[in-house]
């Protein structure tokens, strides 16, 4: 009789190369698509979860009693309750250098969108009132000073882009990097937050939300910002007080911003971002490109299987779960793992 395969469980869309791998090694469940199944239903079998936005519960995992191993698509963990997985040994892994890239270019895009009135622009040739073409005036960004918050893979990326790609000014601010560190990333680092704002004529920010980053920049920080600033926001919503953030636009208190990321997503119809001409939306997509959704599936995909087999993913969120009942197949770290 053969022995079973494992369950594991796909919460949401992915790349095909991704169901692929993971069908060599296991019984694919899917949660979404015309039989999807509900992760419910599955709790009391399943051995690895690939997840992408879909929360996953504390609850959920001690009803998993045989649950080893969660891949998270993309890098951002805040969807996973992490500090219970870790509690009941339950490997959490991520994907975090497959999407920098995208990221980082997202927010060019969205900055220069603000900057040059992109969307307004485009309707004005669309509705055949290119003779207007003269009040739409735009600034340019060589030479003006951007604020990255959160040195990390994607903050670097953009510094250096901004640096070296349109000759901006670029100031770090990362408690957790030492000054040689954020310079060696491409930006000179400043050490209080409040500098970083009243200095800045772009401020863009990429921490994770975690318990310390949650409402980091709200009203205060938001009131420093001289008038002509814009912020580009893709880090995570929560991150910016999203209220202090649509009360500082209408008031003009600075002259844009650029969001991919909201406190609730889907945000509501009502929301007010949406009533705002100086805000260019996207709908959490900085991270939508063809090679990052693919290197993100398969990158989680490949995690699995390697738990599964006994072996150690490429990137580990919390470590600690090592030598635990359910990852004592898998070999231990002979070093440095991923964040
Ligand atoms: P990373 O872990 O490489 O970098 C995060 C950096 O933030 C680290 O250097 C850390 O020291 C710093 N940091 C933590 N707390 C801070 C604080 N209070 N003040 C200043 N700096 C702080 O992560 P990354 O790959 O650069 O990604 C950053 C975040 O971007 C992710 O956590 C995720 O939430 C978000 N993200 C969004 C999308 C999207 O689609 N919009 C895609 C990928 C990532």
């Amino acid at each position: 009789m053969s022995t079973p395969r494992p369950v594991v469980y796909v919460t949401q869309p992915v790349h095909p190369r991704a169901l692929d791998l993971l069908a060599g090694s296991a019984d694919v469940v899917l949660g979404y698509g015309d039989d999807a199944t509900p992760l419910d239903d599955v709790l009391p079998v399943v051995e690895g979860i690939l997840v992408r936005t879909r929360i996953l519960s504390g609850d959920e995992f001690r009803r998993a009693p045989n649950l080893r191993v969660v891949a998270r698509h993309g890098v951002g963990v805040d969807n996973i309750a992490v500090a219970d997985a870790t509690d009941l040994g339950i490997l959490v892994a991520n994907t975090p250098d497959a999407n920098m890239k995208s990221v980082a270019e997202h927010v060019f895009a969205l900055l220069l969108a603000v900057k040059r009135r992109l969307v307004t622009a485009d309707a004005v040739v669309r509705g055949g009132r290119f003779e207007i073409r003269d009040t739409l005036v735009g600034s340019e960004l060589g030479g003006h000073r951007l604020g990255v918050i959160g040195m990390g893979r994607i903050g670097t990326r953009v510094a250096r882009i901004a640096g070296q790609g349109f000759g901006m000014d670029v100031v770090g601010f990362d408690p957790y990097l030492s000054a040689p560190e954020i310079r060696q990333r491409g930006a000179e680092p400043v050490e209080q937050l409040g500098d970083l704002f009243r200095t800045s004529d772009v401020v863009t920010v990429h921490v994770p939300l975690t318990a310390e980053t949650r409402g980091m920049i709200g009203a205060a920080e938001l009131a420093e910002l001289p008038p002509h600033a814009v912020l580009i926001h893709t880090a995570r919503g929560g991150v910016v007080d999203e209220e202090a953030l649509i009360d500082c636009l209408r008031r003009n208190g600075i002259a844009g911003a650029g969001v991919d990321v909201f406190e609730a997503e889907p945000p509501p119809s009502d929301c007010g971002y949406f009533g705002l001409p100086n805000v260019v939306m996207t709908p959490h997509t900085a991270a939508h490109t063809e090679g990052a959704l693919e290197r993100m599936s398969v990158g989680a995909a490949e995690a699995i299987v390697a738990v599964l087999g006994g072996g150690r993913p490429a990137a580990v969120v919390n470590p600690a779960v090592f030598g635990s009942a359910r990852t004592r197949a898998v070999a231990t770290p002979s070093g440095g793992l991923g964040r």
